[in-house]
């Protein structure tokens, strides 16, 4: 803006300059121009003006001239044509004269107009008059009378009046000069002003639409140019926001796909430079979303695999696959480096697909097929063990073999209960389980549940109590499933509570759940184990051998989650144990 105001006034000053100039250029041939024809038709009027003396005073040659007559009319003329008129004669004496006594005058024979006019028929002469004292121009003609030379005729003028008439001039010139440059100069600055506002406020309208004021249009202006100008602006303007507006389109289209892609793509300039990485990429690598872009991919991401891939896809301008695992992440991805043409060799894209979860599914899978083997190595060894004992003669015994019959019957009922388990679990985790729910009461189902272990507390002399509110809502539940819940964890409540502890079997009702616990005073759980105990297969003291397989915890969370509750545990090793579960209330 400061820049196209000095340049307004720039213009407005080179053109001031301008006008100065040429105006005084002009006014100063004008002035000579006119003071010379001036000078030139005042030499030719007094020269005809003198002519007009010699015939006039012609006649008084004829006869005896009287110079008193001579006086008298030289006097009128000089009157009429307002100048000083002098009648000389033939041998320089002076006749007469309008100003002087001619009597006293000087002869003229010297006088250098009387002189030239003798002798080329016109004399001038400026100069300071001895008589009158100041400066006159002199003009002078010969007075002939039939051809006769009988004197000469002279008219004078100050030269103070001619330059009046001439200062008269110059300064009309000036002064008319002056007014023209005045006027032109309010006329340009008036102009200039107007176009420069005109070109400012494209300006104005050219800054805002770089800041991203899309919409920014110039109105209608003043001048024919300048609304050219105008109007070309505005169709770039629309222009400009048409494309800018299809490109932002379609490179959010881009941005939509890029993002929602399960796969993580890079795009590596060829200087080594990342260029685009999308959330999926982001999250894979574990990269921060600013400071990615534009930072080197060899020092953005720390993986030498994923470094050497890319690395080699920029050199050899060829497609690179790997697996890459991130130990400090535990992900596995399978990675594709493609060299990108654009015109040329410029960079690769890097894309990651993730085989984390499938990797995981996998070691599941794996880690399952080893449990359960394992789960059922121990007991089969041992039947077959029993079997071979029996085999070998025990059979003959028959209070051994009553005794290994016993066991090897226990072994397959352990056997069972786990196949059963399983096969529990793997409906329920398939989803496959549907439930049948209706209202169920708690109170007569933790007393059955009781009941059905009272035998087995009552070996170990541990007292179960069922501590429950007046009212107790009832439950929305299916009533089979929620006494196997609760059957298991009574069951591991009284197999890892000492002789002579307590179980206690409790409920309380919140806003939507009543919520379900069973707490013992038994060994209790270290707490490192505890976000892993409703896993499948897991237990605490894998050396122990108190028949479980490790399922139950997994059952019973997968039961609870069914019936839209939680399962929760809270222990501290050597004090006991409380494990609880909600289920929705039914009303
Ligand atoms: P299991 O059939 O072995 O009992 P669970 O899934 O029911 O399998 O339990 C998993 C493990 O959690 C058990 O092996 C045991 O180590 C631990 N656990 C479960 N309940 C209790 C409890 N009340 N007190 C102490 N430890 C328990």
């Amino acid at each position: 803006m400061k820049l196209l105001h000095s340049l307004q006034w720039r213009i407005v000053l080179a053109y001031t300059a301008l006008m100065f100039v040429s105006m005084g250029a002009v006014s100063i041939y004008l002035v000579n121009f006119v003071r010379d024809t001036y000078i030139s038709n005042l030499e030719e009027r007094l020269a005809q003006e003198a002519s007009l003396v010699g015939e006039a005073t012609g006649r008084f040659f004829r006869g005896p001239l009287d110079p008193a007559d001579l006086q008298v009319a030289s006097e009128r003329i000089g009157n009429l044509i307002n100048a000083r008129v002098t009648v000389v004669a033939r041998d320089g004496t002076v006749l007469a004269d309008t100003w002087e006594d001619p009597t006293v005058m000087e002869n003229h024979t010297l006088r250098p107009e009387f002189q030239d006019a003798l002798s080329t028929g016109l004399g001038r002469d400026t100069r300071t008059s001895t008589a009158v004292g100041q400066e006159l121009l002199y003009t002078a003609v010969p007075i002939r009378v039939d051809g006769t030379l009988m004197g000469v005729a002279r008219v004078a003028v100050p030269t103070s009046t001619i330059q009046a008439n001439v200062n008269r001039i110059i300064t009309t010139i000036s002064l008319a000069a002056i007014i023209v440059t005045v006027l032109s100069l309010a006329l340009g600055y008036f102009l200039a002003r107007r176009t420069s506002r005109s070109v400012r406020s494209v300006t104005e309208a050219a800054r805002r639409l770089a800041a991203g004021a899309l919409e920014q249009r110039v109105e209608a202006l003043s001048s024919d140019e300048t609304q050219e100008l105008a109007n070309a602006f505005n169709r770039m303007a629309t222009t400009l926001r048409d494309m800018i507006r299809d490109l932002s389109g379609e490179r959010n289209k881009l941005a939509a796909v890029l993002d929602t892609m399960a796969d993580g793509v890079v795009v590596i300039q060829s200087e080594g430079q990342i260029e685009l990485v999308n959330r999926a990429a982001e999250e894979l690598l574990s990269l921060s979303p600013r400071g990615v872009v534009g930072g080197r991919f060899m020092e953005v991401v720390r993986d030498h695999d994923l470094q050497r891939l890319v690395s080699r896809s920029l050199e050899t301008r060829q497609r690179q696959h790997g697996e890459v695992e991130l130990f400090h992440r535990r992900r596995f991805f399978s990675a594709i480096a493609t060299p990108l043409a654009r015109g040329g060799p410029s960079g690769t894209l890097l894309t990651l697909h993730d085989l984390t979860r499938i990797r995981e599914v996998e070691t599941t899978r794996k880690e399952f097929v080893s449990n359960v083997s394992h789960e059922l190595r121990s007991p089969l060894a041992s039947v077959k063990a029993m079997v071979e004992t029996l085999e070998d003669g025990a059979v003959e015994e028959q209070q051994v073999a009553r005794d290994f019959i016993r066991r090897i019957h226990r072994e397959v009922d352990r056997m069972i209960g786990m196949v059963e388990d399983l096969l529990d679990l793997s409906r329920l985790e398939s989803g496959q389980a549907t439930l049948h729910l209706s209202p169920v009461d708690l109170r007569p189902l933790l007393d059955e549940v009781r009941a059905q272990f009272q035998e087995r507390a009552d070996s170990k002399q541990i007292t179960v109590d069922i501590v429950l509110p007046e009212a107790l809502p009832r439950v929305l539940g299916e009533e089979e499933k929620l006494r196997q819940v609760l059957a298991n964890l009574l069951d591991n409540a009284l197999k890892f509570t000492p002789e002579r502890g307590s179980v206690t079997l409790s409920a309380k009702a919140g806003d939507r759940v009543v919520k379900v616990s069973v707490k013992d005073n038994g060994i209790g759980i270290p707490e490192e184990h505890l976000p892993h105990i409703f896993e499948r297969f897991y237990k605490v003291d894998r050396s122990r051998r108190d028949g479980g397989s490790g399922l139950g915890l997994a059952i019973v969370k997968h039961i609870v989650r069914a019936h839209g509750g939680e399962v929760a545990v809270e222990s501290r090793e050597g004090e006991g144990s409380t494990f609880s579960f909600t289920v929705p209330r039914a009303n």
